[in-house]
């Protein structure tokens, strides 16, 4: 019986991978979005408009990812995964055990 609770079934582990997967493509934009400005900047030089709309652009894409990070909980018992991971699907849960992954 408390076997059954440590394991997730299938669609939530899928989820689960759905959610690294979000995790991953939206810091990967953004490193490279970053460099890409940086650079950017150095050969065009942005206008005071410009350089404002990328800022937005950037601001939007980070508070994405931390509205990503922070949308998952843990099946089991409701607790934010986005508290216990950076980036990738922790192995267990900390607060209740189940394997993650
Ligand atoms: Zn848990």
């Amino acid at each position: 019986m408390e076997d059954e609770l440590k394991k997730l079934g299938a669609d939530e582990l899928k989820e689960l991978q759905l959610w690294q997967k979000r995790m991953i493509i939206v810091f990967a934009i953004t490193m490279v979005c970053l460099p890409v400005v940086v650079v950017t900047d150095l050969i065009i030089v942005f206008s005071r408009t410009e350089a404002w709309l990328v800022f937005l652009v950037l601001l939007a894409l980070v508070v994405l990812s931390g509205f990503i990070q922070f949308s998952q909980r843990c099946p089991r018992y409701s607790y934010r995964l986005g508290f216990q991971s950076r980036l990738l699907v922790p192995d267990n849960c900390k607060r209740c055990d189940v394997g993650l992954k």
